[in-house]
């Protein structure tokens, strides 16, 4: 088992490889563990008994921030990964880094919050990438399984991403358990995806192993050290960054240029011109998928507030909070439709009719422009007192579900096909280090849709976002309209790839 060559993985027979259920399962955890802790951020920092006593509008700054640096380091995570550490060392690292964190937090949330968080932020950095980098290299190139292996992958994100929210938010909440509690949790789960990955990496043969095996043994081991030490040099700088949100600002402003920097500079460096071409298309697809994530990330902001406020709870044939449904329905749709899409790639595959990767964007953005419109929709359902539908609302949300699904799992599997394997750590931070950015711009969008007050009447309020909604609905079908447009230049760029 342990000598599995790289062929013999790729030769898989059947749908998926066995490895990627394996995978599946530690994402799984440790999105559990991300989701759990996220979900708790803003209501924890904004307790004002038994959490930080931050004010709404700072714990939901503050939220921003901690987003923004969880997937921005990934980018860091990545490239350390690609030099240095190798796919699974860097996984196990970020694992331990992130159940440190939250077993500081869980000792004592109140006076340890910030340097778990910061340990979180480095431990998903080093975690998050390399993990679907693997998933990537189960395939070998030119692989018509792979889109779909991203698929149920994803469903497998979503699994834990619903079960942490959920359980952590009800530890935290609860008034039998408490914050500690829903720390302690997301860090137990964590050690059980870094069990499952222990036992089952062998299965992995060469995939993620460090590029520096060649090298003599002490060389090499001295320079993982020197990574480790590096990350923990970190720790002060995040803390302090996180704890001022004006430095996050800074810090985004500059993460970005040098990334792009970074990487026109291993571009220039690849010898093959082709090669040149796919970095390239990647970075295309890299940048619309920031405009994506601007728009999605509503969910988080404008969203919830929109649920809040201006929903009935009448669902079909039962009532439930407008805020569970924001809060789960999309996970739901993406745990049930994503390993359906995933076959109908296959089966489209199998009669050559499957849409290639630039085309599956492009109806990833018309689908999110259709749900944009839904949600703006919904105003034309109001009553006198600004309730409107919760039915259109959740029909927006499956719409919504299936753009994220046409671009997403499709998004981490293209950077997979385009990169040279020496960046393709670097190239699968770069695309989170996009999510970061569609992160940050997705709360500036929100703030600009809020009504400046916030006693207006709800009818206002609906006037206000759905407007805004409008707005992003006619956006989303412009960079739909786009990428179809420019679909044949992208292609070139991306040679054989499809
Ligand atoms: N929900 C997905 C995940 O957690 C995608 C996140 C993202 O790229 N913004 O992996």
């Amino acid at each position: 088992m342990s000598n599995l060559t790289l062929e013999e993985i790729q030769n898989f027979k059947g749908k998926y490889p066995k490895q990627l259920w394996y995978l599946f399962l530690v994402e799984m955890w440790e999105r559990f563990c991300f989701y759990g802790m996220r979900g708790v951020l803003t209501i924890f920092m904004a307790d004002q008994v038994l959490g930080l006593s931050l004010s709404d509008k700072e714990a939901n700054l503050k939220y921003g921030a901690i987003q923004a640096f969880v997937y921005a380091f990934t980018f860091i995570g990545g490239i350390f990964a690609d030099k240095i550490l190798g796919f699974k060392k860097s996984l196990f690292f970020g694992g331990l880094v992130m159940i440190a964190g939250n077993i500081i937090i869980a000792v004592a949330p109140q006076n340890f919050f910030f340097i778990g968080i910061t340990l979180s932020i480095i431990g998903t950095g080093f975690f998050k990438p390399n993990i679907s980098s693997m998933v990537g290299e189960l395939y070998r190139e030119g692989d018509d399984r792979r889109d779909a292996g991203f698929g149920l992958f994803y469903s497998g994100i979503n699994i834990g991403a619903l079960l942490g929210g959920a359980v952590c938010v009800y530890l935290g909440t609860s008034a039998d358990f408490g914050w500690s509690y829903a720390f302690l949790s997301a860090a137990i789960v964590m050690i059980i995806g870094l069990i499952t990955f222990l036992f089952t990496q062998k299965t992995l043969g060469p995939i993620g192993d460090s590029p520096l095996l060649a090298l003599p043994k002490n060389t090499r081991i001295t320079k993982e050290i020197m990574v480790y030490l590096g990350a923990l040099v970190c720790i002060p700088l995040i803390f302090i960054m996180i704890k001022n949100t004006d430095y996050t600002d800074y810090f985004m402003y500059s993460i970005g240029p040098v990334a792009i920097f970074y990487f026109l500079y291993e571009t220039y460096k690849e010898k093959e011109r082709k090669a040149q071409k796919k970095l390239l298309a990647a970075l295309i697809f890299i940048l619309f998928s920031i405009a994506f994530w601007a728009f999605f990330e509503q969910s988080g902001g404008s969203l919830a507030l929109f649920a809040k406020n201006n929903l009935h709870s009448d669902l079909l044939f039962f009532q439930i909070n407008p805020n569970i449904v924001n809060n789960t329905s999309n996970a739901l749709f993406v745990i049930i439709f994503s390993p359906l899409l995933g076959l109908l790639w296959l089966a489209m595959a199998k009669k050559k009719i499957e849409p290639n990767t630039v085309i599956k964007f492009g109806i990833g953005f018309l689908f999110l422009a259709g749900a944009f419109y839904l949600f703006y929709y919904t105003r034309f359902f109001a009553d006198s007192n600004g309730l409107t539908s919760l039915n259109t609302f959740t029909l927006a949300y499956l719409v919504i579900t299936f753009g994220e699904l046409a671009l997403s799992p499709i998004g981490l599997s293209i950077m997979t096909k385009l990169s040279p394997k020496r960046l393709s750590g670097m190239m699968m931070g770069l695309w989170f280090l996009a999510s970061a950015y569609g992160q940050y711009a997705a709360g500036l969008l929100g703030a600009g849709m809020s009504s400046p007050d916030d006693s207006a009447p709800l009818v206002k309020k609906l006037q206000l976002y759905t407007e805004g909604y409008h707005q992003l609905a006619i956006y989303a079908l412009i960079a739909g309209i786009i990428l179809i447009v420019l679909s044949p230049l992208v292609r070139k760029l991306m040679q054989e790839v499809k």
